[in-house]
Parts: C-alpha cells; sequence; structure tokens
C-alpha cells in the first residue's frame, strides 16, 4: 500500500519511505491511499490474540512493506517488559465509564504506545529503502512526546535525536525526565516560548532545503517522530481495537454493540488514531473530542470555524496545551480530499484561521462532538473521581471524563459505554493532582509522590521515582531563531 499526502502534491511512497520522511515534500501529512477493512471475522479473531499479536496484525494492514513476522518481533518486545503488565487494560468506573489506561509504559504517558515501536519501524525503514545516512530526528513537545521519543531511540544504532521543549510549558516531573535523559546519540534544549514556537521553530527546520543539503553532506538526513509521523499513529489505532476486544472478551459489550471514544486532544493524533479504527470497521458511534481551555477544536466542531487567533492559556494539562493541531489536517483530507485541505491549510498559515464548508462541517459534526473543561472543572473532576470511585487519574484524563460526563447528559442516543483515553499517570502531574485533592503540597517531588501514594492508596511507578536522583545533563535554553544553530552544534 502506497501513500500519498493530504495535500495531493507529493508523488506517492510506500510505508517505510513515509515513516523514514515524517512529512510530504508538500507541506502535507502522509496518509495511506485506502483504509484497509476488518470484517466481523477479522474482529473476531483479534479478539482471541494477545496485545503484541493484535498490534502486528493491525500494523502489517497498513505497512504491508513490513512482513508479519517482522511486526510481531518488533511488537513482542515493545510491548513486552517495557511495560508494568498488559500495555493497555481497560478499567471500569462506574456504569459507563470505561477507563483505557495508556501509561504503563517507561515514561508513564500514552505516547509510548507509539514510540516503543517507531524506532524499531524506522530501523527497518532505514535498511528497507538503502538509506545510508544517520536519520535525525527532530521533536518539539508540549511534554511527554519528547521524554517517549528519547526513551524509544537512545541508543538506537543509526539514528539521533533532539528534543525542544517550551521553558515555561511543561511539568516539573516531565523537564526532570527529559534532562537527566541518558543516551550518547540525545539531545535536548529548552525554547524561549511556547509548545507551538518550539513546532514551528522545527516545522521551518524541516522546510529549509538549503539546510537539508548543508546536512546531506554531513551524512544526515531529517526525521520527525512527532504524531505528522505516520509511524506514530498506526500503532494507535491498535489500542482502540484492543480495547473494544477486551470488553468484548469480558461480556462487559456485546458483539455487536457500539462504543463511544473521548479523548483529551492537543494536536489531534490520538483521536484520530481512533477514528481511523471506526473507518476500518470498529463499532464505534461517536468521538468525543476533549480540550482543556485552549478550546479551539471545540469551537472548531460547533461552528466549523478553526481561529488560532486566540489567547493562549498555560494549563495544569499541559500536554493539550496547542493552538495548532496538526493531526485534523487528516480529518480533512479524509472529510473533503487534497484539493479542498491544501486551500484550508493554506488559508489556516495566512490568516490562523479558516472556515469549513457547510456540507465537511456536516459530514464531521456526524462523527465528533467537543467540550472543554475549565481548570476548575478538571480539578473538580479529578476530586469526584476519587471520592467515588477510589479512581485516581491525572489532570488530562481528568479533562476527558468531565468532557464524557457533559456529553452523557446532552445526547440521548449517546452509546452504554465510553471508552476515555487515559493519556498519563497521575504522578507525572503529581502537584497538580495532589492539589486537587485538597493535600497541601510539600516542597520536594518526593515528599509530593510519597504524600499522594499515602491519600490514595496508589504505587508510585519506579519509572517516575527514579528521574528524581538522576543527574541533569541538559541545561540549555534558547531562543526559536537558534534552533537550526542548536542542531548543527548537535551533531559536530
Ligand atoms: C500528547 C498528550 C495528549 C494529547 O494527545 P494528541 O495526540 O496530541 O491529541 C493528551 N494527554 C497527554 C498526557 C499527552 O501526553
Amino acid at each position: 500500500m502506497n501513500y500519498i499526502s493530504t495535500r495531493g502534491k507529493s508523488a506517492p511512497v510506500s510505508a517505510a519511505q513515509a515513516i523514514k520522511q515524517g512529512i510530504a515534500p508538500d507541506g502535507g501529512l502522509y496518509m495511506p491511499e485506502t483504509i484497509p477493512s476488518l470484517s466481523s471475522d477479522d474482529l473476531k479473531e483479534l479478539c482471541s490474540l494477545s496485545y503484541s499479536e493484535r498490534a502486528a496484525r493491525i500494523m502489517s494492514l497498513f505497512l504491508t512493506d513490513y512482513t508479519y513476522e517482522e511486526l510481531l518481533a518488533d511488537c513482542s518486545v515493545a510491548y513486552g517488559d517495557n511495560f508494568d503488565g498488559y500495555a493497555a487494560p481497560v478499567v471500569s468506573v462506574g456504569e459507563r465509564a470505561r477507563i483505557l489506561e495508556l501509561w504503563h509504559g517507561p515514561t508513564c504517558a500514552f505516547k509510548d504506545m507509539a514510540l516503543q515501536i517507531m524506532p524499531r519501524l524506522l530501523s527497518r525503514a532505514l535498511v528497507k529503502t538503502g538509506e545510508e545516512r544517520t536519520a535525525l530526528i527532530l521533536v518539539a513537545t508540549s511534554g511527554d512526546t519528547g521524554k517517549a521519543a528519547l526513551e524509544g531511540y537512545r541508543d538506537v544504532e543509526r539514528i539521533k535525536i533532539s528534543v525542544y521543549y517550551p521553558v515555561d510549558g511543561v511539568s516539573r516531573a516531565q523537564k526532570l525526565q527529559m534532562t537527566t535523559q541518558e543516551g550518547e546519540n540525545v539531545n535536548v534544549c529548552a525554547i524561549n516560548g511556547n509548545f507551538d514556537d518550539a513546532q514551528n521553530g522545527v516545522k521551518r527546520i524541516f522546510a529549509d532545503r538549503e539546510f537539508a543539503a548543508e546536512l546531506d553532506k554531513k551524512g544526515y538526513f531529517l526525521s520527525s517522530a512527532n504524531s505528522i509521523n505516520w509511524g506514530r499513529l498506526v500503532p494507535q489505532t491498535v489500542y482502540y481495537i484492543s480495547a473494544w476486544c477486551d470488553l468484548v472478551n469480558k461480556g462487559d459489550i456485546s458483539f455487536d454493540e457500539k462504543i463511544d471514544v473521548c479523548v483529551p486532544t492537543g494536536n489531534f493524533g490520538n483521536i484520530l488514531a481512533a477514528f481511523i479504527a471506526k473507518k476500518m470497521g470498529l463499532p464505534v458511534g461517536r468521538f468525543i473530542c476533549a480540550s482543556n481551555s485552549n478550546n479551539v477544536l471545540t469551537d472548531f466542531f460547533a461552528n466549523g470555524v478553526y481561529d488560532r487567533n486566540r489567547e493562549f492559556h498555560l494549563t495544569i494539562s499541559p500536554s493539550m496545551d496547542i493552538l495548532i493541531s496538526s493531526n485534523l489536517e487528516r480529518l480533512l483530507f479524509l472529510t473533503a480530499g487534497s484539493e479542498k485541505t491544501a486551500a484550508y491549510m493554506k488559508s489556516l498559515i495566512d490568516t490562523g484561521r479558516y472556515e469549513l464548508d457547510k456540507a465537511d462541517h456536516e459530514k464531521i459534526s456526524e462523527e465528533f462532538v467537543g467540550y472543554y473543561a475549565s481548570e476548575d472543572a478538571c480539578r473538580k473532576e479529578i476530586k469526584d473521581t476519587f471520592d467515588k470511585y477510589s479512581y485516581l487519574i491525572d489532570t488530562h484524563t481528568a479533562v476527558a471524563v468531565s468532557c464524557a460526563n457533559k456529553y452523557l447528559a446532552d445526547y440521548a442516543d449517546a452509546e452504554k459505554k465510553t471508552v476515555i483515553a487515559s493519556t498519563a499517570s497521575p504522578y507525572k502531574f503529581a502537584p497538580s493532582v495532589a492539589g486537587a485533592l485538597g493535600i497541601e503540597i510539600p516542597e520536594t517531588d518526593a515528599e509530593i509522590f510519597d504524600a499522594l501514594s499515602k491519600k490514595t492508596s496508589t504505587a508510585i511507578p519506579s519509572q517516575l521515582s527514579a528521574v528524581l536522583t538522576k543527574e541533569i545533563r541538559f541545561k540549555k535554553v534558547i531562543d526559536p531563531e537558534d534552533m537550526k544553530a542548536s542542531v548543527l552544534d548537535f551533531i559536530s
């Protein structure tokens, strides 16, 4: 199967090529030419498989230049001992909420689900495409991608990785996780600015032909680990299908039963992966797109206008502090085709805004609804969920739970069960979570972990306590204009 650009102006490429390149030459994002479908027999069979087998089976439908055996070998390692138990368990919380815990990997956020497997896909892609240069991965991160990518790519041969995060835009634990990163092929840099500044800086470097030529001379080419890379998205479709299988296996839903899916959203990658699962044949009703006070997507789904010209808020769910949701472009492509997508994106680049045709907006509204949760609503949800169900959620998950509840109150035709993506361990955002529970916040991170653990009778993830005592390796803070220089510095 070949991959084509959402903007329609680049030649089709293989999956390996799409994963290697990250972004299409015309600035668009790669999409499979067709979405493979799962019959009801296929779904039945997936129900009987392990997580790694499900992942290999589903990914092999998209990555047709990889063999099933290659994918199974990679998935078995990626979703094996690096996770503390089953990779993507579903937990019942009350009558209707089914929480899909995606944070049992090495960095305690859902990014591990993709970034534990993607370096293996890229390594194979270098061989499959006869590439002789070293891949240089540039990552802009709102916190979790950076650490997950560093952990996934560290000390992988013929790959180097440089990560940029907004200096005041990530949690303390996130910052520590990144600045203490081990590995010979890694670099971490803080940016004076917010996430969009970091992301735009990376995008500018990717679009710079001269710079690419300069890197080429030095034996490097650029690649991305952000969710604009298809290699990030395809592993994410797996856990929605897997969650549905697990609910069927438990007898919690019947084989013909649809679920609604609610996802705390930033760059729109995770929820788009869920939408692709539905396009493949997974029985899903609606998608609830949950935002924090950076609610550009809530407005988009309500009135068909995407307008990033608005105030940017730093919130307690920082991984969703985003005003340009890059993967929305893929939804536009699936809805309206490449020509209109290119026009919408041109308008976004030129004016920071675009307005959907009525027909496109109606089509999207059949599948998606948007809600947002304020900071207070988010804190209240953490406390309510814990008080009612003794179940502890992080700030991002709380945004989703709050939005799912609003949706259930508004839509009488909602499905009986809502699968809610839980995207981070509560310990990753411990000060905010502890604060929401009314715990007096002690000074050090170790003390906060202890206080939260004592109050909630939950275990501190060893992945997080380990970084508290590690040496800080990366202290640089730079302006977005200096990112190019920092890249050259890193590889010299
Ligand atoms: C990245 C992230 C999100 C947002 O996911 P997108 O795919 O960017 O929409 C939500 N929650 C957490 C904890 C994250 O790390």
